[in-house]
Parts: C-alpha cells; sequence; structure tokens
C-alpha cells in the first residue's frame, strides 16, 4: 500500500505536471505571435512531454491502487518580454519541479517505499535534463540575441526538434 502521504503528494504533483503542460503551452503560443514558428514548436514538445508526466504519475497511482484526484490548474502568464525571457522561466520552473520530484522521493525513503522510489529515478534523472536543455538554450539564445539572422536561423533549428513518447509510456499498454 502507498501512504496515505505519499498518494496526496503524488496527486499534487500530477496538478504541478500539468500546470507545466500550460505554462509551455502558453510560451509556444506567446513565440508563435512573436513570429517564432520553430521555439513554438520548441514549446509545443514541452508542452507534450509534461501531460506525459502528468499521465506517468496517473498510471503509476491506478497500478498501486491509488485514486487519481483531478484538481483545478491554475491560470499561467499570457507573454513574456523575449524568447529568452522564456528559457530564463523555463529554467526557473525546472528547478523548482526538481525540488517537488525530490520531496517526493524523500517520502518515499521515509516510508521505505522502494517501488513508489524506483518509478521516482525515472523523475529524477528527467529533471537533469531538463535543467540542462534549458540551461543549452539559455546559452543559445544569448549567443544571438539582437542579431535578427542569428535568431532566424536558430528558430529554424527548433523547428526540428521532435516529440519523443517517454520511455516509461513507451514501454506500458497505454
Ligand atoms: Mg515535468
Amino acid at each position: 500500500m502507498i501512504s496515505q502521504k505519499l498518494h496526496n503528494a503524488i496527486n499534487a504533483q500530477i496538478n504541478a505536471e500539468l500546470w507545466s503542460a500550460y505554462l509551455y503551452l502558453a510560451m509556444s503560443l506567446d513565440a508563435e505571435a512573436k513570429g517564432y514558428k520553430g521555439f513554438a514548436n520548441w514549446f509545443y514538445i514541452q508542452f507534450q512531454e509534461e501531460q506525459a508526466h502528468a499521465r506517468i504519475f496517473m498510471n503509476y497511482l491506478n497500478s498501486r491502487d491509488a485514486k487519481v484526484e483531478l484538481l483545478p490548474i491554475e491560470g499561467v502568464p499570457a507573454s513574456w518580454d523575449s524568447v529568452l525571457d522564456m528559457y530564463r522561466h523555463t529554467l526557473e520552473h525546472e528547478k523548482k519541479v526538481t525540488s517537488l520530484i525530490n520531496n517526493l522521493a524523500a517520502i518515499a525513503d521515509e516510508d521505505r517505499d522502494f517501488a513508489s522510489i524506483n518509478r521516482l529515478v525515472w523523475f529524477i534523472d528527467e529533471q537533469v535534463e531538463e535543467e540542462e536543455s534549458a540551461r543549452d538554450m539559455i546559452a543559445a539564445v544569448e549567443a544571438v540575441e539582437g542579431n535578427k539572422y542569428g535568431m532566424y536561423m536558430l528558430d529554424k533549428e527548433q523547428a526540428a526538434r521532435v516529440y519523443n513518447v517517454p520511455s516509461p509510456l513507451a514501454t506500458s499498454a497505454e
């Protein structure tokens, strides 16, 4: 049995992942409004990934016979000053998500709930990647910001990013 404390915390995390999805969807729409279809694609893929993260946690609670409770999703900003600002916000947001995931792992550790720890390890690794990719994008945008041709080329490059189904969903009978 999963503890009530961890059950509640994972329910809250499902909401946080859906809020993240909503945040990146807003960034995607704002990037598109600013004329950057490639960055819009990058953020749209983030939006898809965050929905997948929520789904992974939902599947996990279901598999532990713990009911998912969907909570209201709070509003998100509608616009950012620049693409650089979006990626800086992305990094700050992902750092917060990392601390939420660490908190879940700490509860699972207290509970000696090894199945939950095992599931959370995937998310711990994923957060390392999320923070790294945000930092990489900040560095890339900083390198060309103010240069229209540079921004054009970088935007074009981001149009090529493709969504890959995260491995916990790809291997499940989803
Ligand atoms: Mg996430």
